[in-house]
């Protein structure tokens, strides 16, 4: 069996980092990784947009790493809603020049897009916590840009959303309907298996969090039109936050070994539908 880790993050400043973390998957028998970018603050940089210029290179980098490594790699960059939220909430910056910052980002990002050192943009989105309405208005000023960057760019995108159930999927299907984005470019990512199944009702791709507990009710509800994602945030000092890597790939191998998942589906989840949402060739 191979396997693909549809979203993660890795911090070579402050945690383990793409070399590591590949090799740790690779050895297990993974293929495929998308690496989402982190939030300058997470490599000690500040919120100038030059830090984010420096983020999205050590982004790059990592990267590069992985791919070194033997694995097929995609490379997303983007503004997390949580970022934007705190630069808000902190007292950093003004909601507008918080928008400007993140217009200028995504600028940027298009650039990287166009030149081909970026695959994506990701992830950007709603906080999933309780936060100050202009926040919230915001990240959702800067969601519906970035769905048409990845429009125009024709570019994978992943969203980070609140956990509303019905009412989250819904209103991303309503969005990419006045959109016009092609559904198989975008991703909710780190849904619950309640949005889950919501997004598969609409015809929304998504992604689970590759926790034994999730996936053994995910396997059992849910049809593999979805992806599999540890959301690895490569901190160490926040080690509960996500799984590791390996360990989505031995919770899905304890799912095959206890019969509660057989091989098709599993080759489903990590081979086809990435091959299928992140225009890669099979391995
Ligand atoms: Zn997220
Ligand atoms: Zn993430």
């Amino acid at each position: 069996m191979l396997f693909a880790d549809a979203h993660l993050h890795t911090n070579p400043i402050k945690g383990l980092g793409a070399k590591a973390v590949a090799r740790k998957f690779k050895g297990l028998g993974g293929w495929f990784m998308a690496i989402v970018s982190l939030p300058p603050h997470h490599y000690g940089l500040g919120a100038t947009f030059n830090d984010y210029v420096k983020s999205i290179e050590v982004l790059i980098n990592e990267c590069k790493t992985a791919r070194s490594e033997g694995l097929v790699v995609k490379c997303l960059a983007g503004i997390h809603p949580a970022d934007l939220e705190r630069l808000i909430a902190k007292g950093i910056l003004k909601c507008d020049e918080a928008y400007y910052l993140a217009l200028k980002v995504l600028n940027h990002i298009s650039t990287l897009i166009k030149e081909g050192a970026i695959d994506g943009i990701g992830e950007v989105g709603r906080p999933h916590y309780k936060t100050v309405p202009e926040a919230f208005v915001l990240n959702n000023l800067i969601l519906r840009h970035s769905l048409t960057l990845a429009r125009d760019l024709n570019v994978n995108i992943h969203l980070h959303l609140e956990q509303g159930g019905y009412i989250t999927a819904l209103d991303i299907d309503e969005l990419l309907g006045y959109n016009s984005v092609s559904r198989s470019l975008v991703m909710l990512h780190h849904l619950d298996i309640r949005a889950a199944v919501e997004a598969e009702r609409l015809g929304l791709f998504y992604s689970v969090p590759g926790k034994l507990q999730i996936l053994r009710e995910a396997f059992k509800r849910l049809k593999p039109v979805y992806v599999i994602e540890s959301d690895f945030v490569d901190d160490p000092r926040r080690p509960g936050v996500s799984s590791y890597p390996w360990d989505i790939i031995s919770n899905q191998k304890a799912l095959v070994n206890d019969d509660v998942v057989n091989e098709e589906y599993i080759a489903k989840l990590n081979i086809d539908n990435i091959v299928r949402h992140y225009g890669v060739s099979p391995p």
